[in-house]
């Protein structure tokens, strides 16, 4: 039997599940704000795992993810602790934006301390409520305002049990990240529990194939965790691959945008990715792939200054396999698919 799990104030007996609130500061017009947590806590003993999404305030897609995660029958099977908190960023996220009201990110506040800034004194309160009472943890996430990602998982992949988890995940790209930016992820690596960034989409939108791929790969590391029945065996496919490394391909010039380059196309050194030119025409320049690799991410807004992110480029060692599980991964997770949730009717 699985123990009885504690949070605050709160008790969450075997099997049972509470959706409670954080308190964290008031705002200025004496308004009470908090953070909801819903804890699930299985009948049997297993690992905890926490699930958050919206740090960056105005990155919704995984909050839909959760929606559609805690809803699943089969939770009803769960082993260990699920702990989800949908809305991180509760000030950034009734705002429409990525930060807290006085300008700062949340995810280069952690691990944050109880007299520091506002940013600082979330980032110590989640550490304390979650992080310290979970084993395993998944942060969603999309690109910034304007930006595409391809779902792609980050990681720090050097170690093997998070290796093991992004894999699981199935999303066919991997970036391995040690980055010391005071982000979550990098503050919870730090006390040895393995995480996992999951981004994909864009901000303040939802996409559809990226909350499915979302599910299904919570969905899967659960499986492997042992939190939830493994599956009977489905055919192999191409596993996910770790890219080498990644850079941003820039704007040569400012001016507007013509993007011939799609998220997940595979482009070849020298290919011409986009076009940029002033607004008659005569001045243009070609955006040119300085190495091959598969688009991770890319702007959507066609207006560029000189030196502005186009494209996030990975490189792979065989890109072309690459592609090629993109594909495979791409009709996995389309609407049409069945998995996870088949009455439920996708966002269009
Ligand atoms: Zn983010």
């Amino acid at each position: 039997m699985n123990h009885t799990f504690q949070i605050g104030t709160h008790k969450v007996g075997p099997g049972e599940r509470t959706t409670l609130d954080l308190t964290v500061p008031h705002l200025y017009t004496h308004t009470a704000v908090s953070m909801p947590v819903q804890v699930i806590n299985g009948k049997r003993p297993g690992p905890k795992l926490f699930v958050s999404a919206a740090i960056h305030g105005d990155e919704i897609n995984g909050i839909e993810i959760i929606r559609r995660l805690v809803g699943l029958p089969a939770l009803r099977r769960l082993r260990g602790t699920l702990l989800t908190v949908p809305v991180v960023n509760v000030y950034g996220f009734v705002n429409q934006s990525r930060y807290l009201p006085d300008r700062r990110d949340l995810n280069r506040s952690f691990p944050g301390s109880k007299t520091g800034s506002l940013a600082a004194r979330l980032a110590y309160l989640f550490m304390e409520e979650i992080v310290a009472r979970c084993t395993h943890g998944v942060d969603l996430h999309t690109a910034a305002i304007h930006r595409d990602n391809l779902p792609q998982i980050r990681a720090l992949v050097d170690d093997p049990e998070t290796k093991r988890l992004a894999q699981a995940f199935g999303s066919p790209v991997i970036l391995n990240s040690d980055l010391r930016d005071g982000s979550l992820r990098q503050a919870v690596a730090d006390q040895g529990i393995p995480v996992l960034l999951y981004e994909a989409g864009e901000a303040l939108r939802f996409n559809e194939f990226a909350i499915r791929a979302g599910v299904n790969g919570i969905v899967s590391v659960m499986r492997e965790l042992g939190m939830l029945p493994s599956r009977r065996k489905k055919k192999p496919r191409a596993g996910p691959v770790v890219a080498r490394s990644s850079s941003w391909v820039r704007a040569p010039q400012s001016g507007i945008l013509r993007s011939l380059t799609a998220l997940g196309n595979h482009v070849k050194k020298g290919d011409t990715m986009a076009m940029v030119a002033d607004p008659f025409g005569e001045k243009t320049e070609a955006v040119i792939a300085p190495f091959s690799g598969i688009v991770v991410g890319r702007t959507n807004l066609p207006l560029v200054h000189e030196g502005e992110a186009i494209y996030h480029l990975a490189r792979f060692g065989k890109p072309e396999t690459v592609a090629e599980a993109l594909e495979a991964f791409q009709l996995e997770h389309s609407p049409e698919s069945s998995l996870p949730l088949p009455e439920e009717p996708p966002i269009t």
